[in-house]
Formats: structure tokens, C-alpha cells, sequence
């Protein structure tokens, strides 16, 4: 569903992506790993339009990028994205939060706007916190309300970045619950993480990314197990 044709990005003189192809089949998740300033999060912001590319050229869903603005906002819908440090709209209360995009973007009505938004809360495991404000609600439960507010826009594709590096140690087990049970429903993940216990469990394709060059792509269990290059080998000493 998705497919990565040689894309190159910089800014200014300083080239952030070297050139990078790959292909992502359905219901995949790929976990990208790699040190700090690798690329990682320029790359899965590229995905759907939110950086854009110099070179290059990326498939995903029925859409291509560089696109037209208006199939760029539509392919939007359809890509839901979570961050590290969640976004909520703090003068919104949850429902509010989760119920903007369905109304307003695809014209849902709000008793269905409001039904989603409760089954996606109980999905999520926190159904009855659904008229509080995001500040008086725990990291991890305002990035759970965040991962809800991305799946009511239905989306075909998910995109998480660090999505639980702003988290206390305490609250990390249940996010990366939600995104677990969100890949055995058969979602298309990609995920940026330093969980290294989450991508060798949950992972189909663990990739390594390093100076803006996807440099592995295996299984999780080669991945882990037999390094590929020297600098695989360093980031792997250092993080298992
Ligand atoms: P981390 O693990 O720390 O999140 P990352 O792999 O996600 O790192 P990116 O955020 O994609 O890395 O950044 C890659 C490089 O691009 C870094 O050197 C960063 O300083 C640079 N960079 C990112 N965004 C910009 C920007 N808007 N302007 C200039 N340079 C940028
Ligand atoms: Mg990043």
C-alpha cells in the first residue's frame, strides 16, 4: 500500500533524506529504528504530505506524492498520525477532540460523530473520561485519546512517531497495549520507537535508519539477532 521511490529531502544545503525507496505491503507493521537525528521522523512525516519531498516520488493508498494540494489533504483523512507529544486541543474536552475531524472533514453527523467517539474511548480503555479537558487527564491517557481521535477519521494507514517517549515509564506498558491490539486488528503501522521489547514483538519489518539512509530492513528476529553493518552493530550494543 505503500511504496517509497527514491525520495531526497534537505534543508538548505544539510540533505536530511539520502535517497530512500522501500515498499510496505498491507496490514504490516514496521517499526523504524535508529539513532537520534537519523531521519526517522522527517521520513513518516513525508508519508502523507506533511514534509514535503525535493526528489522523488511516494505511492500510498491510491495517492502519489508530490500531489495536488486537495488529493494531499484527502490522502490526510486517510492516514492517521500520532505523535510524541500528543496535540491535543487543551480547550477541547476528549469528545470534542475526537468528534472535530469526523464533523467537520467528513461530514458526519454528530450522533454517529459522538457514538464513534465513545466506542473508540472504550476501545482504548478509558470510556469514562470522555467530557474531561486533556489537562486533567495523565500523559497516557491523553496520548490514548490521541490515537482514538486519529482512528475516528477511519483511517487505511497509521503513523506513529515515539508515541510513548513523552511518557513516565509507568504509563508506557499501556499505550503500547493500545497499539499492540490496533496491529493484530490488521492496521498498516509504521512506528517510530526506542522500544526495542515493542518492534521485536509486535514488528513484521524492523527498519534501521542512520544519516538519512534506511540502511536495514529484515525481520525482527535478524534484525536483533545479526547486525548487518557496523554502525547496526553500535546502535544494537547500545540499546540492548
Ligand atoms: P530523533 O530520534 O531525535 O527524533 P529523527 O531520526 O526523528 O531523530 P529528524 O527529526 O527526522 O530525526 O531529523 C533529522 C535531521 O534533520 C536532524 O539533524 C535535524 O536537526 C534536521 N532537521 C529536522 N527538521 C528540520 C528543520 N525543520 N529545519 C532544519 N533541519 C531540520
Ligand atoms: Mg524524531
Amino acid at each position: 500500500v505503500i511504496s517509497v521511490e527514491n525520495i531526497r529531502k534537505s534543508y538548505g544545503s544539510f540533505e536530511v533524506l539520502r535517497g530512500i525507496s522501500t515498499e510496505i505491503r498491507e496490514k504490516d507493521v514496521t517499526c523504524i529504528v535508529g539513532p537520534s537525528g537519523g531521519g526517522k521522523s522527517t521520513f513518516i512525516r513525508t508519508l502523507n504530505g506533511l514534509e514535503p519531498i525535493n526528489e522523488g516520488r511516494i505511492r500510498i493508498l491510491d495517492y502519489t506524492l508530490p500531489g495536488w494540494r486537495k488529493e494531499t489533504e484527502q490522502l490526510r483523512r486517510s492516514v492517521g498520525m500520532v505523535f510524541q507529544s500528543f496535540n491535543l486541543f487543551m480547550h477541547l474536552t476528549v469528545r470534542e477532540n475526537i468528534t472535530l475531524g469526523p464533523t467537520a472533514a467528513l461530514k458526519v453527523s454528530r450522533d454517529e460523530a459522538n457514538a464513534r467517539a465513545e466506542r473508540l474511548l472504550d476501545r482504548v480503555g478509558i470510556g469514562n473520561q470522555v467530557d474531561k479537558y486533556p489537562g486533567q487527564l495523565s500523559g497516557g491517557q491523553q496520548q490514548r485519546v490521541a490515537i482514538a481521535r486519529a482512528l475516528a477519521m477511519e483511517p487505511k494507514i497509521m503513523l506513529f512517531d515515539e508515541p510513548t517517549s513523552a511518557l513516565d515509564p509507568e504509563m508506557v506498558k499501556e499505550v503500547l497495549e493500545v497499539i499492540r491490539d490496533l496491529a493484530a486488528s490488521g492496521m498498516t503501522m509504521l512506528v517510530v520507537t526506542h522500544e526495542m521489547g515493542f518492534a521485536r514483538e509486535v514488528a513484521h519489518r524492523v527498519f534501521f535508519m542512520a544519516d538519512g539512509v534506511l540502511s536495514v530492513d529484515a525481520d525482527p528476529e535478524t534484525f536483533f539477532a545479526s547486525p548487518k553493518d557496523e554502525r547496526h552493530a553500535a546502535f544494537l550494543s547500545k540499546v540492548l
